[in-house]
């Protein structure tokens, strides 16, 4: 554990987007956050969120900052993931129409922009994987999805054409939609799962 504590430390990178929404989200499930913009805040947590924002905004001020390859390094070592809309993108080994490259950690292949303009911003109730209860509500903001998933990918959601707006690799998370904006936890209780079951795996 980053901090010595028995709870895990959530990193949400804050370099743009509506990384303070994953934070008060993070509060309500009792997880204590850092925003994360500097090296030594990216090695005090446990687990990261890449929230929603732009993601060719934030790759060059991943770049900018000097922590896009500090970022992978870890990823590869184990960090655990989640990235939501523009973050998702930035996982993804194969992006369409992005002028940086992106983390590149992630077996998808992800489209940009794939619903249209702002304009064509929607909402959709989702059965996701691995959460309980009914549907989770799901907030697309000028929103990708997901074409292709690897062998080693679990698809968590799909829309009802089809196209996948969820998807698990290990310690990895991507969600095309926006968990943050609604007041339902349950995704974000799913990555504090996963962070624990990370620390717990790395003690063992
Ligand atoms: N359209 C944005 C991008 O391509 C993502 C939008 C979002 O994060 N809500 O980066």
């Amino acid at each position: 554990m980053a901090n010595g504590s028995t709870r895990p430390v959530i990193g949400v990178l804050a370099l743009q987007g509506d990384f303070r929404e994953h934070e008060v989200a993070l509060a309500a499930c009792d997880v204590p956050s850092i925003e994360v913009r500097t090296l030594a805040q990216l090695d005090a947590v446990d687990g990261l969120i890449i929230p929603g924002g732009e993601s060719t905004t934030i790759a060059r001020l991943l770049l900018a900052f000097e922590l896009m390859d500090p970022l992978r390094e870890r990823i590869r070592a184990g960090l655990p993931v989640w990235g939501t809309c523009a973050g998702a993108i930035l996982l993804a080994k194969e992006v369409s129409d992005l002028d940086r490259s992106p983390i590149g950690v992630m077996d998808i292949r992800v489209e940009r922009n794939a619903f249209g303009r702002q304009i064509d911003s929607f909402e959709a109730d989702l059965k996701v994987a691995g959460v309980d209860g009914p549907p989770v509500h799901a907030v697309f903001i000028r929103a990708p999805v997901i074409r292709d998933a690897g062998p080693g990918v679990d698809v968590l959601a799909t829309l009802a054409d089809g196209r996948i707006v969820a998807a698990r690799q290990g310690r990895l998370l991507a969600t095309a939609f926006h968990p943050e904006l609604t007041g339902d936890r349950r995704l974000h209780e799913l990555f504090v799962a996963i962070v624990a079951d990370a620390i717990r795996t790395e003690a063992a």
